[in-house]
């Protein structure tokens, strides 16, 4: 171990009886954060790294999405990147730019977003959540599905980013489920962020006609946001048991997940408004969701 993340370690450790608060402490941890208006809920489509330092309809959409909303007390973000057993939180004051992909420019190695992290908001975090144990972690960092959409909306780095991993053993609807559990967080300032793509098959992108998308792609994504509109999110959590096109459109799921994250949290009174609509390299769906 390196000796800053050994003593970043160290430094973790008085606080990991947490789990274990009683419910006084918790109502004294929770109230330590002041209580806001319920921050909207984002589900971004990250598509190709290269949009992290591209300027085009995507990034628009991304920086358009943010310019009517308080400036949030800190991030959580859901990335598509970041798959463990168990859930993790990190929870580190200064997190690690994670360049987690290969054959790109070197100008994409050289982005740093240099973001801080928060002990305090990775607790309160934890402490929102009771049905399962969640880890404070010291090892990631922000992950591209993270920083390539926040460097954007947020180019300050001025704001804490916490990362919430998706845990690898679950099913889609205890994704959904535990999304719930971040309800809290919306009224404490939190603007809570999944990063994915919502059809993502990059096994058969189209290099041939990059401005077509595929049938069944099309199909996918509107079927996924005729569900979505319709409020259906249970079938959203069966996306297993759905049609060609979907089993096409989320071959694996980590770039799905962490939209159940977000429509867990919508309220009844609240819509979901679509934008980057829109297919590329004939597999992949740009499509992203505000809810407010
Ligand atoms: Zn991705």
């Amino acid at each position: 171990m390196k000796r800053r993340k050994f003593i970043q370690t160290l430094s973790v450790l008085p606080l990991s009886g947490v789990g274990m608060m009683s419910l006084s402490e918790l109502g004294q941890l929770t109230s330590k954060f002041e209580d806001t208006k319920a921050m909207p809920v984002l589900f971004f489509g990250h598509g190709s790294p290269m949009n992290a330092i591209e300027e085009n309809e995507f990034t628009k959409g991304w920086k358009n999405a943010v310019k009517d909303i308080p400036v949030p007390k800190a991030i959580l973000c859901i990335s598509a990147h970041w798959e463990t057993r168990g859930v993790r939180i990190t929870a580190m004051e200064r997190p690690e730019t994670i360049h987690d992909f290969g054959g790109f420019p070197q100008a994409l190695f050289d982005v740093q977003y240099p973001a801080p992290g928060s002990r305090e908001y990775a607790e309160l975090t934890r402490s929102a959540i009771t049905s399962t144990d969640v880890a404070l972690d010291q090892s990631w960092g922000l992950d591209h599905g993270c920083w390539s959409v926040l460097r954007k909306i947020y180019p300050g780095a001025d704001i804490p980013v916490l990362q919430m991993s998706l845990n690898v053993n679950q099913s889609p609807d205890w994704h959904f489920q535990l999304g719930k559990e971040l309800m809290v967080l919306r009224k404490k300032g939190v603007l809570i962020v999944g990063s994915g793509n919502i059809v993502h098959n990059l096994g058969r992108l189209n290099w041939q006609s990059p401005e077509v998308a595929f049938d069944w792609a099309a199909e996918a994504n509107n079927g996924l946001k005729q569900l979505i509109q319709n409020n259906q999110f249970d079938r959203l959590t069966m996306y297993k048991s759905m049609e060609t096109p979907y089993q096409l459109a989320i071959p694996t799921a980590e770039h799905y997940l962490p939209l159940l994250y977000v429509l867990a949290l919508k309220e009844k009174s609240e819509n979901v408004h679509v934008f980057n609509d829109k297919i590329v390299m004939g597999s992949i769906a740009m499509t992203s969701f505000k809810i407010s």
